[in-house]
């Protein structure tokens, strides 16, 4: 499996940046996972837009899906071109509602809620679990069948990520925070201490920060999780694969 990083930042991008977008690339199908701002144009780098297999949205905050309305109009301009003929496969938590609903568009869009049930994609199993979170936000769990990727999406302290499954090829974990910036009341997010202390728990082999402020300077986050975390750690840029 090949995870590259379409958008980082959050909650807004930095200047050429993205906020919260990934690639997956397994088993001959090529997944969106979020789309934020400006991650369209780091996707259409890659490949032609329209030619994508399924998205998964995490949750239906703006920074993880402002993007997929406009891949709303790449559908319908490649479906008006006879370039794609089937509707796009989108999976993302029905609730808040209001935003669920917006996330049809005329017959482009074959949408699904997620849910308790993994899903399967050819070869390739994708299982959720809820994160501690403002509105339902769901980590994403992709397997092969031999190598496991573990997308936290947006997660507080309070997530039970033992409950997700151990020892994730890779890890990806938020790290909106340095430890001693975290505000009184968590909300929601994470310290990039606490996201190596999850890869801890987990006995990840890798970790990947991400969901990074984008006037930060990102060295000192990968220093902070690299002193708990043994194995290899990175801060996220655009553009950067990891071959799981
Ligand atoms: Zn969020």
């Amino acid at each position: 499996m090949r995870w590259t990083v379409l958008g980082c930042h959050s909650p807004y991008p930095a200047p050429g940046g993205a906020t919260l977008g990934y690639l997956l690339e397994a088993d001959q199908k090529r997944i969106l996972i979020d789309c934020g701002s400006g991650v369209l144009a780091q996707l259409a780098k890659m490949m032609p837009i329209h030619e994508l297999d399924a998205v998964f949205l995490s949750h239906l905050h703006h920074d993880h899906i402002s993007d997929f309305f406009v891949l709303q109009y790449a559908l319908l301009v490649a479906s008006n071109q006879q370039k794609r003929k089937r509707p796009l496969p989108v999976w993302a938590p029905a609730e808040p509602a209001h935003w669920y609903a917006k996330l049809s568009y005329q017959n482009l869009i074959d949408k699904r809620p997620i849910g308790t049930e993994s899903v399967s994609i050819g070869k390739l199993t994708f299982s959720f679990h809820r994160t501690d979170h403002a509105i339902p936000c769901y980590a994403i769990r992709i397997s092969d069948g031999k190598k496991t990727i573990l997308y936290g999406a947006d997660a507080g302290p309070k997530t039970d990520w033992l409950a997700m499954g151990r020892k994730p090829d890779l890890f990806v974990c938020e790290a909106t925070y340095l430890h001693q910036e975290l505000p009184a009341h968590p909300i929601g997010h994470l310290s990039a201490k606490q996201a190596a202390e999850a890869g801890v728990a987990l006995q990840a082999k890798r970790l990947l920060l991400t969901h990074l402020y984008p006037e930060r300077d990102p060295e000192p986050l990968g220093e902070e999780a690299q002193a708990v975390f043994p194995g290899p750690c990175q801060v996220s840029r655009i553009g950067m694969q990891i071959d799981v």
